[in-house]
């Protein structure tokens, strides 16, 4: 297999991934992604692998660093995730700080709220002033260090307030373009149907999966 670029791709053969997440609507996402693959899942706090550092300045170099470590200290090939809402009023920002937006207690309610109150201040308040995306990187990495990396957006609109209790993070005050129903409010398959996540990993499956 090779990518757009001519460049080969080193595909997945075994039958056992860590998931390298410590975060549960993650690694709930990705568990439900790769149920067709028959891959046995084992995520990275159910081993009990440290959480690395986020020290990279883009999704990609997070994901990668985070799918490594899991790699390298389980001995397994591995699977992380970095991604993000990107608010364009905001030049970009929660971005790769999306995360930490929510503070130590992971309050998403919280992190919501900020956004709207940034939005506010920045004057934006009609939707096309609202626009905004979440991102995906998704690498697979090898205990030997090899590394696999892949992309995903989906672009929408802010709503304020947050809509709809199912999803994780900011869901609930994201409407992707052409729907009517936030990420919150929508049933699971529908939002992998058009998700970041899943565009990131289609890519990945059709680069480095069998089936
Ligand atoms: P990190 O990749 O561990 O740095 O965390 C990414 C953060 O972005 C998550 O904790 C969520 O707040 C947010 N995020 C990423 N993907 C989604 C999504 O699908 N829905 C809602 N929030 C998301």
């Amino acid at each position: 297999m090779t990518d757009a670029a001519g460049s080969a791709r080193r595909r997945f053969t075994g039958d056992r991934l860590v998931v390298a997440s410590h975060n549960p609507g993650k690694v709930r996402e990705l568990a439900d992604l790769l149920r067709p693959f028959a891959v046995d899942c084992v995520s990275a706090g159910d081993l009990g692998l440290p959480e690395p550092e986020e020290t990279g300045t883009t999704f990609i170099a997070n994901a990668e660093l985070k799918a490594l470590a899991a790699a390298t200290t389980a001995d397994l090939p591995a699977i992380a995730d970095d991604s993000g809402l990107e608010v364009a009023a905001l030049d970009g920002d929660p971005g790769i700080y999306s995360a930490r937006w929510a503070g130590p207690g992971k309050d998403f309610a919280f992190a919501m709220r900020r956004v709207e109150t940034a939005l506010q201040a920045a004057g934006a308040v009609t939707a096309d002033r609202r626009r905004a995306n979440f991102a995906c990187a998704l690498s697979l990495a090898w205990p030997d260090g090899h590394v696999e990396s892949f992309f995903g957006r989906v672009d929408g609109a802010l709503v304020w307030p947050p809509r709809g209790d199912r999803g994780f993070g900011y869901d609930p005050m994201f409407l992707p373009d052409g729907r009517d129903l936030t990420f919150g409010e929508m049933a699971a398959d529908d939002k992998h149907a058009i998700s970041h996540r899943a565009v990131a990993f289609r890519l990945l499956i059709d680069a480095c999966f069998d089936g």
